[in-house]
């Protein structure tokens, strides 16, 4: 895009991996992304494309075979790949949380074991959190991780929404180990489970029944893990800290948090070129529907929430990469992005008038999209608690 959502201030190497992961998403990602989504089919090509880029570790640090990028980086390629088609980012999403997740908190033999394999992207990560009975209130689990005598713990319960859950072949599970820990939260424990990809008893006692039938947000898989009587040893416990699950996975959410807010900005960004594109072109009253104020002031406002979006995010992420604390920042970009995405979303859809609705044009995809970004890695309510309390905080009255 000639003019909206630039960053300032990036290095050569970043200005680099941009301008090819740009190059890669118009030939490779935007001429294929109609019919891969309609068909609902995995985009294996794609995938192989960004394992040859170095995308699925770009953010390992090198010692372990990675690109050693920063997580401003790794957003704006989100961005980028979220413009063309944002199950594609989906793809890498959980993985990249995943691997932050070991590389921050992990023991130095679980980041030899899995950070190489997973720079290459022969190891592919997913995120489980979420159950049945429970999103937002990440406390209320209920799958339980009990020991044994002899020191493995044995799984049961069932986890819900797994992006990534049948193509991945390492899952971060939050499982209740209630060994004591006193404290809030610190009953809860990650394990690094390792299994094949497929469906159905992939590892006895842990069954990945069939992909979920989603709205949008097509091609990715999207499961739920059943586990019964599953035997995991005490090694695969993430840092070896039992106890510690709870704040790992919201260390992995406040990355993904910018990381949303990214995807977000991407499908805006592509709505408002559709838009743009098409109101030049369509004609009414003798004139290109851009010619008539109220669409010219549509467009607007529309790159005006693109331009917001983009620099809020780009502050949450350029934060996290300087070592401060982001949740508030993290936490308004994914507000702010999703909403406007949602907004901006809509509003090209009806500049497109009837041919909006229909499915040959790509501005309907982006409609099933955007609602996700509204939901996933917190809902808009959740990111304004999380908002509200941090600034609480920080204001306090001084009596
Ligand atoms: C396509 C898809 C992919 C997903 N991928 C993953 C994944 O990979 N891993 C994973 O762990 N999860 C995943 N999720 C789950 C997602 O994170 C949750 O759906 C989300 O956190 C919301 O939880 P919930 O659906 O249980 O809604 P609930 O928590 O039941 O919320 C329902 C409504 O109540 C509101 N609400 C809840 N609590 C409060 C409160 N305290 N104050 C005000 N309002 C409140 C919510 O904002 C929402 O509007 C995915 C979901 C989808 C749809």
């Amino acid at each position: 895009m000639a003019r909206l959502a630039q960053t300032a201030g990036l290095s050569d190497v970043q200005s680099e991996i941009l301008a090819t992961v740009r190059e890669f998403v118009d030939k490779e990602i935007i001429p294929k992304a109609q019919e891969l989504e309609h068909g609902d089919t995995y985009p294996a090509e794609i995938v192989e494309g960004m394992k040859e880029m170095g995308l699925f570790g770009i953010t390992i640090p090198e010692e372990y075979g990675g690109l050693g990028e920063s997580l401003l980086t790794y957003a704006l390629v989100v961005e980028e790949i979220a413009r063309g088609w944002m199950s594609v980012s989906g793809v890498i999403n959980t993985h990249f949380i995943v691997a932050h997740m070991i590389a921050r908190h992990g023991t130095e033999a679980q980041k030899r074991h899995f950070l190489p394999r997973m720079a290459t992207g022969e190891v592919r990560g997913a995120f489980s959190m979420s159950e049945p009975g429970l999103g937002s209130d990440v406390a209320a689990i209920s799958t339980k991780a009990t020991r044994d005598g002899g020191g493995d713990y044995v799984v049961d319960g069932t986890k819900m929404w797994l992006t990534n859950g049948g193509t991945s072949t390492l899952v971060a599970l939050l499982a209740r180990t209630d060994e004591g820990a006193d404290g809030p939260h610190r009953n809860l424990t990650t394990f690094l489970v390792e299994k094949p990809e497929g469906y159905g008893e992939v590892l006895p006692g842990l069954t990945i029944p069939g992909k979920l039938d989603k709205m949008g947000y097509k091609g990715v898989d999207t499961t739920e893990a059943v586990f019964d009587g599953f035997r995991i040893g005490a090694y695969t416990v993430l840092g070896e800290t039992p106890g510690r699950g709870f704040s790992y996975m919201m260390d992995g959410i406040e990355v993904g948090r910018v990381n949303v807010a990214a995807r977000a900005c991407g499908i805006a960004i592509r709505a408002f070129e559709l838009a743009i594109e098409y109101a030049q072109q369509r004609e009414t009253f003798g004139k290109p529907i851009a010619e008539h104020q109220a669409i010219a002031f549509k467009l607007a406002d529309m790159a005006t929430k693109v331009e917001a979006a983009h620099q809020m995010m780009v502050n949450a992420a350029r934060l996290k990469d300087s070592g401060t604390r982001n949740d508030v920042e993290a936490g308004m970009a994914k507000l702010i992005a999703s909403e406007y995405c949602a907004e901006v979303t809509q509003e090209a859809f009806r500049i497109h008038g009837g041919y909006g609705y229909s499915t040959e044009y790509e501005i309907e995809r982006l409609m099933r999209e955007a609602p996700f970004l509204l939901i996933g890695e917190g809902t808009s309510e959740i990111q304004k608690t999380i908002i509200s309390k941090g600034l609480l905080e920080e204001y306090r009255l001084r009596s």
